[in-house]
């Protein structure tokens, strides 16, 4: 292994390749600190033919790689599994932005630079950059194309998969893929790039992406809505989606213990109004002077009147809607700080969002009556982050032999409502025994297959995503 180690250094200089424990822990470390796995060591690539070269040494020392972007995943996908001793490819170095055309709206950009310096750098364009969630400041474009992450834009926008136009991509065997294609039409037949987005990392290293811009939004308006159940925050939705349409860019839903979770780590943070539970809406427009605060005001009116609402607090300054949307983003944090939980991250229908819930409720209270359910997510997918607590004065290590019957349990009432037990954060390592229940014989043949086809030495992320047949 020495031998690699010399060829790394060679290929990447001796600075870029960390040996040291010290040097290499939050490499080897997951973002919930939960998983921890020695790694031979971290080789931090300044360019794609570095990767490449990276890539082919492993290969022919048969040694796997371990793509990692910001390493803010939530399944453990870019950290070692047990007993690899892998090489951790960290992207951090490849942050330049190749291009930025704002006539064909599109931004061209290395896979180490963060989604915020995409959003920061299209917004200086006059242009938007819709994927936006609470990790953007750390989570790489290469990530969230590996993960086909989502957030609170999705209603309008779509995920990740519908921003990627081209990709470039080295290749298990050490070639490059320059798929990096700004085109909107493009059926010269199979559409490549799809295989590798959401793949991650098991099938490519993602290096650079052609990514879809949008015009800047011109006009906002941001409330917060507190409902008075589950069934009235799907007619709350309902009502803004009737008056908005796809100017409705934002439906995140949270209950009233994910509230308190978020605002007793905002410091001097206030309730904004009571209620069982919230939905945070926004309305946007591209064309300047749209009355987006008529439209929403209009909507809050006929669901405050139906009951449906119980209170609405409107954002009236850039401040007071950095203020709300802040809550919404602080409930993982608060929630790893007040130690975590045994998380779920599923997607029902959108109509079945209450009965599911509620079925999650009856089967907490009834097999796990100390633990505490923190529940929010993405009403306007369907999407639940349903995270079940230990009792208070526990911690997750004193609750692990429940851990894997609590996660079954969850994922399979989704699963029995036509939904699915990993919506928008990937299967990594913590989510295969759900692949391993779920998904058909049919689906994990195919994914073999591909695995197998693209990857034959099985040097890329092992252990991740496809369930040991
Ligand atoms: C506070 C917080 C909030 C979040 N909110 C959301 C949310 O609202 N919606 C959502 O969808 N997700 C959310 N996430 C999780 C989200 O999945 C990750 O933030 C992001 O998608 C991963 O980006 P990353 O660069 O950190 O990737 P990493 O964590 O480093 O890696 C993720 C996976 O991609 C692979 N990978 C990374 N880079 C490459 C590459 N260049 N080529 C090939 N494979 C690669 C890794 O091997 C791994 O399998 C949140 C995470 C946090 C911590």
């Amino acid at each position: 292994m020495n031998s690699l180690i010399t060829e790394l250094r060679s290929i990447c200089a001796a600075k870029a390749v960390l040996t040291e424990p010290a040097d290499m822990a939050p490499f080897e470390t997951d973002w919930r600190k939960i998983y921890k796995n020695p790694a031979l060591c971290v080789v931090l690539p300044a360019d794609t033919a570095q990767v490449a070269d990276v890539v082919r040494a492993c290969a022919a020392a048969g040694v796997p790689v371990v793509p990692q972007g910001g390493n803010t995943g939530l399944v453990a996908g870019g950290v070692p599994g047990a007993g690899q001793k892998p090489v951790i490819l960290s992207l951090r170095r490849m942050t330049k932005i190749r291009a930025l055309d704002t006539t064909g709206d599109t931004i061209t950009v290395e896979a180490g630079a963060t989604l915020q310096a995409v959003q920061d750098a299209a917004a200086e364009a006059g242009k938007l950059f819709p994927v936006s969630y609470a990790a953007e400041g750390t989570a790489q474009i290469g990530g969230i194309i590996s993960t086909n992450a989502g957030g609170m834009q999705v209603l309008s926008y779509g995920s990740v998969r519908a921003q990627v136009l081209g990709l470039e991509v080295v290749l298990a065997d050490g070639r490059i893929w320059n798929g990096l294609r700004a085109l909107r039409k493009d059926n010269t037949g199979f559409d490549l790039k799809q295989v590798f987005i959401g793949a991650e990392g098991t099938l490519g290293v993602v290096t650079a992406a052609v990514l879809r811009l949008y015009p800047a939004v011109r006009e906002r308006a941001t409330a917060l809505v507190g409902v008075a159940s589950l069934e009235a925050s799907l007619e709350i939705f309902a009502a803004l989606r009737r008056r908005a349409g796809a100017a409705l860019t934002m439906c995140e839903f949270f209950t009233r213990a994910a509230m308190d979770l978020a605002l007793a780590h905002i410091p001097g943070g206030k309730l904004p109004c009571d209620a069982p539970a919230y939905l945070l809406a926004e309305i946007s427009a591209h064309t300047k002077g749209e009355r987006v605060d008529e439209t929403l005001l209009e909507a809050l009116e006929s669901v405050l009147e139906t009951g449906s609402a119980t209170d609405a607090v409107v954002a009236q300054s850039v401040r007071e809607r950095a203020d709300l949307i802040r809550i919404r983003e602080t409930i993982p944090e608060g929630e790893l700080v007040e130690g975590g939980a045994v998380k779920h991250d599923i997607a029902v229908p959108i109509g079945e969002i209450p009965a599911t819930v509620r079925a999650i409720e009856e089967m907490v209270a009834q097999d796990y009556p100390a633990f505490r359910l923190n529940i929010f997510g993405h009403v306007g997918d369907g999407n639940l982050h349903v995270n079940v607590r230990p009792p208070a004065g526990q911690s997750l290590a004193d609750i692990a032999a429940q851990k894997a019957a609590i996660t079954e349990k969850v994922e399979a009432i989704a699963v029995a409502r036509a939904g699915s037990f990993s919506a928008e954060h990937g299967i990594g390592q913590m989510r295969l025994s759900g692949m391993a229940a779920h998904k058909s014989a049919v689906e994990l043949d195919l994914m073999r297959a591909m695995k197998h086809a693209l990857d034959p030495l099985g040097i890329l992320n092992p252990g991740k995503v496809i369930p040991v047949a």
